[in-house]
């Protein structure tokens, strides 16, 4: 597919981004390209077309993701948020990074029979998709699946999630 492989060149490969020898994967040129923004958005949506009710977007790529997949579909969407930035979040969620910890909330917005899609940019260890997959299981609800711009492939994170598609695998 010509313009998924034009958009997949649009990822830009920082070297030595946040720490010495990491090779980070920057979406920023992709997501300011229009026809490549939708095709990919499109390819992210397009296996759990009419599977879910709502989108979830993990701060902050997520968020931009998950808005355009609403507006596309017609559902709405949820952000899930860093700690310390919601009012009275209805869930909070601690999970481990390679130095210290995380904690990612949620806003009380879902009744609990919701069918939920989830969305971020990166898949790598899978540590932020499972801790936002246990998040809307505390709520009650559940997640039919994420979809992620990215997997890096090498580190697994796969292992750690529920249904997962990646629209481009390094
Ligand atoms: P994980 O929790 O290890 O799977 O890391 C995924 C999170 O880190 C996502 O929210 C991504 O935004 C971010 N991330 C990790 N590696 C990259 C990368 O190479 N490019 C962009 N974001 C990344």
């Amino acid at each position: 597919n010509e313009a998924l492989a034009r958009a997949e060149s649009l990822i830009a490969l920082t070297p030595d981004y946040p720490e010495p020898g990491v090779l980070f994967r920057d979406v920023s040129p992709m997501l300011a390209d229009g026809p490549a923004l939708r095709t990919v958005v499109e390819a992210m949506v397009a296996p759990y077309e009419g599977t879910f009710d709502i989108v979830a977007g993990i701060e902050a790529r997520g968020f931009l993701l998950a808005g355009f997949a609403a507006a596309l579909t017609g559902v709405g969407m949820m952000p899930i948020r860093k700690a310390g930035k919601l009012p009275r979040p209805a869930a909070a969620v601690s999970y481990a990074l390679e130095y210290g910890t995380a904690t990612i909330e949620a806003p009380g917005v879902l009744e609990g029979h919701e069918r939920v899609l989830l969305f971020d940019d990166v898949l790598a260890t899978g540590g932020t998709l499972a801790a936002a997959e246990s998040l809307i299981a505390d709520l009650g609800a559940t997640v039919i699946g994420s979809a992620v711009i990215l997997e890096l492939e090498g580190l697994g994170g796969r292992a750690h999630v529920g249904d997962v598609h990646a629209v481009f695998t390094v």
